[in-house]
């Protein structure tokens, strides 16, 4: 267990501010749950003071579900606008008279699951989110990458299915929330499935562990969305995996409940891959909720 200070953690998404102090022994203690004000910045900076107040001079760690330029320090989190281009580290710090740390959610959930997860003894890790959307964040030699504008791991974006003009029947090609077309995230998390789903034309009502349990009932419609989705999957995690020679890959997320599911896109990534380990290389996180916390303390 490496040693971690009693730390003040908070992972922030466009729902929820989840805070809970994070002892030594990496236990989470004193949780609490608050909605994200996420259009009035002043009570942003409130839920965050609260929750801090009573712990003085602990550090204040956060996991968020948006960017931080490490150059410039400001924030971007499309579910969160009010803190769009505001520089919230420095601002939290001269408020709680601390040091605040700010990293992305999926960057601290690779971190959790390689100092205390199912990545522990491996030095190159991609941590895998298969959520609403999808996500990714990069441990290299033990360490966390944080790339330009806090972009890594964003396996999801950049075009990969084809844009062929008059062939949306036949290639699943889908306008990103990015501006591009043909990204992973059109397809991959649990919005993405349904897509897929309905592009292949099944019931447009039905939602992600629907289409799951249809796949692993044989239904047609199903069958062919899942062998799409595997195959487009799997060939863009292949690649991230070659690219940074990823010994074990900890999947989070809403969909990566589905053992199914996992063990399907664990044997298919492999059949794509380089070096093709024994093992499974796509394994389910071991830490589950707690790992934008636990990641946040080792910011
Ligand atoms: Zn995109």
């Amino acid at each position: 267990m490496p040693k971690l200070h009693p730390v003040l953690c908070a992972d922030i998404g466009g729902s929820f501010i989840d805070c809970a102090v994070v002892t030594s022994d990496g236990a989470v203690r004193d949780r609490r749950k608050v909605p994200t004000p996420c259009h009035d910045l002043d009570a942003f900076l409130a839920s965050l003071v609260a929750f801090a107040a009573p712990h003085a001079g602990a550090p204040l760690h956060i996991a968020l579900a948006g960017l931080q330029d490490p150059e410039s320090g400001a924030c971007t989190a499309a579910n969160i606008p009010c803190i769009n281009g505001v520089k919230l580290a420095p601002r939290l710090a001269a408020l709680l008279d601390r040091p605040v740390r700010i990293g992305n959610d999926a960057d601290c959930f690779t971190l959790a699951e390689t100092r205390l997860g199912a990545g522990l003894g491996h030095r190159n890790v991609f941590g895998l989110i298969l959520g609403t959307g999808v996500g990714g964040g990069v441990v290299m030699e033990g360490r966390l990458v944080v790339g330009g504008g806090g972009v890594t791991g964003e396996w999801g974006h950049g075009p990969v299915i084809p844009h062929v003009p008059g062939a949306e029947r036949l290639v699943p090609c889908f306008p990103c929330g990015c501006g591009q077309r043909g990204c992973i995230d059109t397809i991959g998390g649990a919005r993405g499935l349904e897509r897929l789903y309905r592009w292949a034309g099944g019931e447009a009502a039905r939602d992600s562990r629907e289409i799951l349990a249809a796949w692993q009932d044989g239904e047609p419609v199903a069958a062919r969305t899942m062998t799409l989705y595997l195959d487009y999957l799997s060939s863009a995690l292949a690649l991230a995996v070659n690219l940074i020679g990823a010994s074990v890959v900890p999947a989070g997320g809403g969909l990566s409940d589905a053992p199914a599911l996992l063990e399907a896109l664990d044997r298919a990534t492999r059949a794509k891959l380089l070096r093709r380990p024994d093992g499974r290389l796509i394994v389910q996180s071991r830490l589950g909720g707690n790992a934008g916390l636990l990641g946040a303390a080792f910011l």
